[in-house]
C-alpha cells in the first residue's frame, strides 16, 4: 500500500525578489508556503534597484552561466507579454572614461570570446544600434549588448504576488524581525519578534543585506560586503531611450511611466547613516546625478528627481552568490546575492527545487554557504 507524500510546509523570510520568487516557485511545485517579511514587500533593495538584466564583463564561469540562465527566464516571461511596461529588452550600452579605449576593447574581446552578444561601436554609430542617446557624451567607443534588458522589481513582485495569492500562499506583512527556530540541530520553523511562531519543514532566509545577521545566531558566518547605495527615480520626461546605460558618472535605465531610474557609486561617501538606521544625502548630490544622466540623453532634457531611496545593496563578502542549504542547520536555506534582479527568477526556481526534492542543482555547486565554514 502506498500513501501520498505529505505536503511540505516552507516558511520564507524576506519580501524582496528572492523571497517572493522562491515562494511562488515552491507553490507551483505544490508546497504549502508562508512568506513573512519585516515590513512591506519590496521595502529594501528590491524597491530601489537599477535592475539591469545582464552578464556583461568578466566573472567566474559558474556565475556567468547562472546569470545567463537568469536573463533567459526573464526572456521567457517577456515573450509571454512583450507589452509589459516593467520588463523590457532594449539592450545595454556601456562606455568608460576618456583614455580607456583599450579597456573597453578588452572587455568587448572578452565578451566575444565567451559568446556574449557584444558590439563595439564608435560614437557616430550608436544611433544605428539604439535610439535616444547623446553620442557627444561618448568619448571614444562604447559596447552595445543587444541581449540585455531591465525590470522594475516592485512591479515584478506585484505580478508574482498575484500568483502567490491565487495558489494559496500565506503572507505575513509587518512581521518585525523574524528568526529561524531550531530544535535538536534541525530547522523547525520561524518565530517573529512579536512572539508569533510558524512551524515549517524548511525555512528560506532571503533577507537581503540582513541575511548574514539572521543566520549568525545559528552559528553560521556569511561575510557581508553590502555597501550603501541610492536609486533616484526622475519625474516623467519625453525620451526615446531603450537601453540601460552604464557610464563613468551615471547608470540610467528607462522606468515605467516615462521616468528614468538612476544610480552610481561616486557619491557613496556623501551618504550619512543616522543613529536610527535611516540615511540622508544632500539634495544637490541627487540633482548632480540627474544632471550627469541628462548629458547622456539626446536633447539633454532637464531631469528632475522625483524620489530617491537609500539603503544597503546586498553583496556577499566574496562577491559571489550564496545560495543553498546551511550544512550546520539542515532544513535552513539562504539566498543572498549581488545582482539579485538578474538572478531573481532562476535562483527562486533552483532553490525551490532543492528545498522540495533535496537534490542539489549542479548550477549552484560553487555558491553553497558552506564555502565560508
Ligand atoms: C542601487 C541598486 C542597484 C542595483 N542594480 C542591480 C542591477 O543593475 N542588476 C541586478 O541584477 N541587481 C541589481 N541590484 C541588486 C538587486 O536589486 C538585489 O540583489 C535584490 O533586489 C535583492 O533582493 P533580495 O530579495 O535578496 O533582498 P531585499 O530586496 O533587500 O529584500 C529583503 C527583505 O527581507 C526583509 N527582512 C530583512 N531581515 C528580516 C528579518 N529578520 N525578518 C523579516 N524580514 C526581514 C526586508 O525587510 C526585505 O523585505 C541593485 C541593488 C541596488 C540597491
Amino acid at each position: 500500500m502506498s500513501s501520498a507524500p505529505a505536503t511540505k510546509r516552507v516558511a520564507v523570510i524576506g519580501g524582496g525578489i528572492l523571497g517572493v520568487s522562491t515562494a511562488v516557485h515552491l507553490l507551483r511545485e505544490g508546497a504549502s508556503v508562508i512568506l513573512l517579511t519585516e515590513r512591506g514587500l519590496a521595502s529594501e533593495a528590491s524597491g530601489r534597484s537599477l535592475s539591469w538584466l545582464n552578464s556583461a564583463g568578466e566573472r567566474s564561469t559558474p556565475y556567468h552561466q547562472l546569470r545567463v540562465a537568469g536573463v533567459d527566464r526573464y526572456r521567457t516571461l517577456f515573450a509571454s507579454d512583450p507589452s509589459r511596461e516593467w520588463l523590457q529588452f532594449g539592450g545595454g550600452l556601456m562606455w568608460n572614461a576618456e583614455g580607456q579605449r583599450d579597456t573597453t576593447e578588452a572587455r568587448h574581446a572578452y565578451e566575444k570570446s565567451i559568446g556574449y552578444d557584444s558590439k563595439l561601436v564608435a560614437p557616430a554609430a550608436i544611433a544605428t544600434v539604439t535610439p535616444g542617446i547623446d553620442a557627444d557624451a561618448v568619448p571614444e567607443n562604447a559596447i552595445f549588448n543587444p541581449g540585455e534588458g531591465w525590470v522594475s522589481l516592485p512591479d515584478l513582485i506585484d505580478f508574482l504576488m498575484e500568483e502567490f495569492h491565487a495558489r494559496g500562499g500565506e503572507l505575513v506583512l509587518n512581521a518585525g524581525k523574524a528568526s529561524v527556530m531550531v530544535d535538536d540541530g534541525r530547522t523547525t520553523g520561524v518565530e517573529t519578534s512579536a512572539g508569533g511562531t510558524y512551524p515549517a519543514d524548511a525555512v528560506l532566509v532571503a533577507c537581503g543585506a540582513a541575511t548574514p545577521a539572521v543566520v549568525e545566531p545559528l552559528g553560521v558566518r556569511i561575510p557581508n560586503g553590502s555597501p550603501v547605495s541610492m536609486l533616484v527615480v526622475t519625474k516623467q520626461v519625453q525620451h526615446d531611450v531603450a537601453a540601460v546605460m552604464n557610464t563613468p558618472r551615471a547608470a540610467v535605465r528607462p522606468n515605467p511611466g516615462g521616468t528614468f531610474a538612476l544610480d552610481h557609486d561616486w557619491y557613496e561617501e556623501r551618504i550619512t547613516e543616522h543613529a536610527d538606521g535611516s540615511f540622508s544625502i544632500p539634495d544637490e548630490v541627487v540633482q548632480e546625478l540627474a544632471d550627469e544622466a541628462s548629458k547622456l540623453i539626446a536633447g539633454n532634457p532637464e531631469l528632475k528627481p522625483a524620489t530617491w531611496k537609500i539603503g544597503y545593496k546586498p553583496i556577499p563578502g566574496d562577491g559571489e552568490p550564496v545560495l543553498g542549504e546551511l550544512g550546520q542547520v539542515p532544513g535552513c536555506f539562504v539566498a543572498f546575492t549581488h545582482s539579485g534582479a538578474t538572478l531573481g527568477l532562476i535562483a527562486g526556481e533552483l532553490l525551490a527545487g532543492e528545498i522540495l526534492t533535496g537534490r542539489r542543482h549542479p548550477m549552484l555547486a560553487t555558491f553553497r554557504p558552506g564555502r565560508f565554514s
